[in-house]
């Protein structure tokens, strides 16, 4: 099939008509009321209802008709359509198929019997390109996500898209038709029917709530709230004990035969910011390996997760940055099927009297955390990595240490605003 291709390569500005699209055309030579081959091609192949909603989306189709009455046809488009056939038609082949991307002409066969067959020809150079790397950035959940692909199509960034707005749309406390929003609405009132997605999502964080010894808690948020981090404004000591009683997981009451979770006091609120971007890498990194990708990286936010082997370089190299002195690297890694989280007050915070407030609220006390510039974790589980790390922001050097060095799998570098760097037990070694 292949030889009855014929690429040339296109050295002219393509002048004429759709062609100025970035988008393929795929061009057909015609003749309506003279050309029987090409009144053929035209109900078999063109307008196959297949052909018509696979081709549809990524291509232009133009059929470019040279029929014998041109009665009704102005001059200025018989011309447009003589150039046309002097651009891609010069032997003046009736029917005669072409594609046109970018600089390129493609002479597609349309001596084939199916509507399939002259599909596969297409999407060969159409749908999906495939690619060896490639690379996409976008602005997802407030934060920069971009995502990084070996072997993969064009269609798998696009899945992977979707599936980081399903997950917001899902989990985030700040839309209101999610599924959390509608566990929040419903605090003292009423239990909440859940996904089992969420089910799940809520028990790990409980989990990691008792493992944590409460230093992690997703009923963070009416502590959150109390800080104005737009104003700049810091609340009373009454709103802060007001508020304490509001922030307790052991106020979330769950049934997982029921699949319906609950919040007793009424102003509870849960947040899931604190895992959304490792939840989502991970999702992705799912995804991709359900459509056969063997390698990528995903990176949601400053949360990483790699898996595989590099395709465009020798290695995949995770740099850990100073957070006191920009484009200063800390710490390498070669290592890859991995993820690596960061939390800090570096990039998010707000200031006051010039003392810098986090948005890592300890739940104990309500205050934000302090002390600490950066937290990174390196986990083989991209939502236990960006746990952690929020986690340990709040733990300290001290307690997180402890705990991070009692976890198999699960290393960390802990930076101090007084410049101090503590480099977990794994990490010290792989340095
Ligand atoms: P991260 O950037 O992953 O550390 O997540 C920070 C976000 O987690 C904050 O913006 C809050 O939405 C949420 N959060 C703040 N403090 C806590 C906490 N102690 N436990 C769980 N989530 C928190
Ligand atoms: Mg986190």
């Amino acid at each position: 099939m292949r030889n009855s291709i014929l690429i040339i390569a296109f050295l002219f500005n393509i002048i004429v008509g759709l062609g100025q699209s970035n988008q393929p055309v795929l061009y057909v030579f015609s003749g309506s009321d003279w050309c029987i081959p090409c009144m053929e091609f035209k109900k078999d192949i063109l307008e196959d209802s297949v052909f018509v909603s696979t081709v549809g989306d990524h291509v232009l189709l133009e059929v470019v008709d040279f029929p014998q009455k041109t009665r009704g046809i102005s001059k200025s488009e018989l011309a447009r359509r003589d150039s046309l056939a002097a651009l891609y038609n010069e032997e003046g082949a009736f029917p005669k198929v072409v594609l046109v991307q970018g600089t390129s002409v493609i002479r597609i066969n349309h001596h084939v019997k199916s509507a399939n067959t002259f599909l596969e020809e297409v999407k060969q150079f159409v749908i999906p390109h495939e690619v060896k790397a490639a690379f996409q950035s976008k602005l997802k959940m407030g934060s920069h996500f971009s995502l990084h692909l070996c072997n993969g199509k064009e269609e798998d960034f696009k899945a992977a898209w979707d599936e980081i707005d399903r997950i917001e749309n899902s989990i985030s406390s700040w839309k209101d038709s999610s599924e959390i929003s509608s566990i929040n609405r419903n605090a003292g009132f009423a239990p909440v029917k859940v996904s089992k997605e969420v089910m799940d999502l809520i028990v790990y964080c409980m989990n990691l709530h008792s493992v944590t010894q409460g230093a992690f808690d997703i009923s963070i948020k009416p502590g959150l709230k109390i800080w104005d981090w737009k104003k700049g404004i810091v609340p009373s000591d009454s709103l802060l004990k007001a508020t304490q009683r509001l922030v307790n997981l052991n106020n979330v009451v769950i049934n997982e035969d029921s699949s319906t979770v609950y919040l007793k006091v009424k102003g509870m609120s849960l947040d899931l910011g604190s895992i959304g971007k490792g939840y989502s890498a991970m999702k992705v990194a799912e995804l991709w390996k359900d459509r056969g990708i063997e390698s990528g990286v995903i990176n949601a936010g400053g949360d990483l997760y790699m898996f595989g082997e590099a395709c465009d370089i020798d290695l995949w190299s995770i740099g850990i940055k100073n957070p006191f002195k920009d484009n200063e690297v800390i710490f390498t890694s070669n290592q890859t099927n991995v993820s690596v989280a960061t939390s800090g007050d570096y990039e998010r915070y707000f200031e006051v009297d010039s003392v810098r407030y986090s948005h890592i609220i300890d739940p104990k006390t309500l205050q934000p955390v302090k002390g600490m510039a950066s937290v990174t974790v390196f986990a083989s589980n991209p939502v236990l990595a960006d746990a952690l790390a929020t986690a340990l922001s709040v733990l300290g050097v001290e307690a997180g240490k402890d705990l991070i060095n009692q976890m198999e799998g699960v290393e960390a570098i802990i930076i101090q605003h007084s410049g101090k760097v503590y480099y977990s037990k794994g990490v010290k070694q792989s340095e």
